[in-house]
């Protein structure tokens, strides 16, 4: 048995986390969700003096959004879609026979307009577009939203379905890029304030195919995404708890986002893992909350 499966098991046994026969697809305990509560109000600890615009979408999004964001041409390996029966009544006893033998009865479904979140800001960006140009301080908002990837793993800290919670900013080259290294100094005397030592490096994006390795180089080699790193279920490949992503004006550009003089808005993105930073403190504090550190239990429930 691998060191993955020892956690992932040792989070079940412990009730922490609850299997629902599917990888990366959990059920949460109360003490589970209480770690990530207490979390949330550091994060708002943090950030809470900047202003941000709260919003909270759904875990679904308006699928021509989705389709306009480019993410099929990225990363078609990770979405996922919502389907539905659009059918007549004759539809549905052939549905009912192909369950009844064991067929795919899946085939029939029909895409509705609504395909999973597969992060946080993706709504945001067509939402701030809709209200004409940004203001001249620019844009900050609070997001936060259970994301899709389909990704299954037995590594607990990658799951189908998740938190992100993600602050976003948009405005000049200088704003954005400020604002990104405002949040990594601020992630690492977080994670510092919870014991949780951390690395912060460059990264890229799973970009799909021969043709995603040249984007993933480019985005590595003009530093547009940084990750925050803990290890979790290995020393060696620490997980990404964090990330740091800089746009340039591509989802500017996109979705026609503007700044006050009419020029094209920079955005930047910075986002939390809530299940991976709430798995990194389980691995190294314990599993009984009651035994964390009193510094840790301070920072967290005051
Ligand atoms: P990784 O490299 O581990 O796949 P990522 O680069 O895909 O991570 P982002 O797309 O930047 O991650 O997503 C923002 C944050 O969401 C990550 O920093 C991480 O904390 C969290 N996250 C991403 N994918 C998952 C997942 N499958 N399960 C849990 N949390 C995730
Ligand atoms: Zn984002
Ligand atoms: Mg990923």
């Amino acid at each position: 048995m691998d060191m993955q499966t020892s956690f992932l098991d040792r989070l079940f046994e412990s009730g922490l986390l609850i299997d629902t026969g599917i990888d990366g697809l959990y059920g949460r305990s109360g003490q589970f969700e209480d770690v990530i509560a207490a979390f949330e109000r550091l994060i708002d600890r943090f950030g809470g003096a900047d202003g941000a615009e709260a919003m909270r979408f759904p875990p679904g999004m308006n699928r021509a959004f989705f389709e306009k964001s480019g993410y099929m041409k990225s990363f078609p390996q990770l979405a996922g879609t919502v389907h539905s029966f659009c059918g007549s009544e004759l539809d549905h006893v052939s549905l009912l026979q192909c369950m009844e033998v064991g067929e795919d009865w899946t085939k029939g479904q029909e895409a509705t307009d609504i395909v999973l979140t597969p992060a946080a800001c993706y709504p945001l960006y067509p939402t701030i577009a809709k209200r004409g140009n940004l203001p001249k301080t620019g844009g900050l908002f609070d997001l936060q939203s259970y994301c899709f990837r389909h990704e299954p793993s037995k590594d607990p800290a990658r799951q189908q379905l998740f938190r992100m919670r993600e602050y976003i900013c948009m405005g000049t080259e200088q704003h954005v890029t400020d604002f990104r290294q405002r949040w990594m100094d601020r992630g690492v005397e977080m994670m510092k304030a919870v014991g949780l030592d951390v690395t912060i490096d460059v990264a890229n994006d799973p970009f799909f195919g021969r043709a995603g390795k040249m984007l993933a180089n480019n985005q590595r080699d003009q530093n547009l995404k940084f990750e925050l790193l803990i290890p979790i279920t290995s020393a060696a490949n620490p997980t990404a708890c964090m990330s740091f992503n800089y746009h340039q004006d591509a989802f500017g550009t996109k979705w026609g986002l503007n700044l006050e003089d009419g020029s094209v808005a920079h955005t930047a993105c910075v986002g939390f893992g809530l299940e991976r930073i709430a798995l990194a403190l389980f691995h190294h504090h314990g599993l009984d909350v009651k035994q964390w550190p009193a510094s840790v239990r301070k920072a967290l429930w005051g």
